[in-house]
Formats: structure tokens, sequence, C-alpha cells
């Protein structure tokens, strides 16, 4: 994998959170303020702009560039959270043209360390991070077993796609859901869902490009 992999996930996500952004956006309404969709769409329609104004950095640099975009233009939640999780994700890459698989898990634990210090969120308590840990531990676990890269990613995929589904049953302990109670009860996160979408997305980059 190397930069054109970073470049086809970002506009991945960019096509999936355009696809899904009613649907984000109605699952914010209900335990949350309703921006989910729009906030993840304006955040990745720059991400992809600014990747596309780059002149051949490496995928790490990538990163920590669609990282700061997020930053800079999402201004809810996600937008710090997965600003920063990209970011850690970049530096781990360093200067380096291509990456591996294992590698790859690095960069996703560096992410997941990222989200999980910044917003103190544990899995449970109705975050993205529901979606996010048992994917990276997935993958990890996956690739560990000899698994090829492209079936590890199908079912990191499929573990942040279960996490996502996981969190309906759940009382929302972090973020503006958790105001509402036991009335976030019975609602799946969306923060948890655009993480589905976001490891969905890296899925079918990596498998492109192999
Ligand atoms: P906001 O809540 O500021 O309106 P968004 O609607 O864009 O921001 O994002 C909401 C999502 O952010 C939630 O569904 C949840 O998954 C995630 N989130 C919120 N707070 C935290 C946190 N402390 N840790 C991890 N994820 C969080
Ligand atoms: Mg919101």
């Amino acid at each position: 994998m190397d930069a054109a992999t970073i470049t086809s996930w970002m506009r991945e996500i960019d096509v999936a959170v355009r696809a899904e952004r009613d649907h984000l956006v109605q699952l914010d309404a209900a335990i949350g303020d309703g921006d989910h969709g729009t906030n993840m769409v304006r955040g990745f329609e720059a991400v992809v702009q600014a990747l596309g104004a780059d002149d051949g950095s490496p995928p790490g640099k990538l990163l920590v560039l669609a990282g700061r975009t997020l930053v800079s233009t999402v201004g809810g939640a996600s937008g710090p959270l997965w600003g920063s999780a990209l970011r850690s994700g970049g530096r781990v890459l360093g200067e380096q043209m291509t990456f591996e698989g294992n590698q790859l898990v690095e960069v996703l634990s560096a992410a997941l360390a990222s989200v999980k210090d910044l917003g103190t969120a544990a899995v449970g308590d109705k975050t993205m991070v529901d979606a996010l840990e048992p994917a990276v531990d997935t993958l990890r676990s996956r690739l560990h077993d000899g698994v090829a890269l492209d079936q590890a990613l199908d079912a990191a995929a499929a573990a942040a796609e279960a996490g996502m589904r996981s969190t309906v049953p759940l009382q929302a302990r972090k973020g503006r859901a958790s105001y509402l109670g036991e009335r976030s009860v019975g609602h799946q996160d969306p923060g948890a869902t655009s993480t589905a979408l976001i490891l969905r997305a890296l899925q079918k980059a990596a498998t492109k490009g192999a």
C-alpha cells in the first residue's frame, strides 16, 4: 500500500458518508443534535480536496494532512476525534513511501489510542470506540493468523459493523447522547455508524490497489 491507498480511502469515505448523510443525520437527531451527517460530509469533502492539491507526499503525511483538515473543518466532536486519530495514525508511517498490513494495524491502533485519550470513552460507552476497537483487534488477530490482507480487512469492517449494531441497546456514557441518560437506549450511535463506513471504505481502497 502507498499514498494512492490513502487517497483512495479518503475518496471512498467521502462517497460513503455522502450516500449515508441523511441516515447519519437521523441517527444523530434521535440522540444528539442532528449534525453528524453534515459534519462528516463537510469534513471528508475538505479532506479529498486537500489531498487532491497535494503533490507527492508519502502516505503518513497524507493522513496527517487529512486529520488536520478534519479538525479545521468539523465543529462537532467527530472532527477533533477523527482528526487526531488520522494525525496519530499518520505519524506512525513517518516518511516511508509504502507500508504493509502489519503497519496498517499500527496506524489504526494509534488512531484508536488517540480517540480514547481525547474522548476517554471505552467499549460499551456507545461511541465510535464500539466500532473502531473491535475492528482494530480483528485486523490484528486475522493478520497474525496469516489471513490475507483483503480478507482481514473484510473481517475488520464486519467487526466494525457488528460493533455499530451493538450500540443500539446501550446507554450512552460519553458525548452529547449521554445527556439523555436512559433515553439514549434503543438508538444506534451515529459515530459508530460512520466509523463502520470508514472501515468498509478502507477495505475497498486497499483491495483496489491489490
Ligand atoms: P457532536 O456530538 O459534537 O454534535 P457529532 O454529531 O459529529 O458531534 O458526533 C457525534 C459522535 O461522536 C457520537 O455519536 C459518538 O460516536 C462520538 N463521540 C462523542 N463523544 C465522544 C467521546 N468522548 N469519545 C468517543 N466518541 C465520541
Ligand atoms: Mg452531533
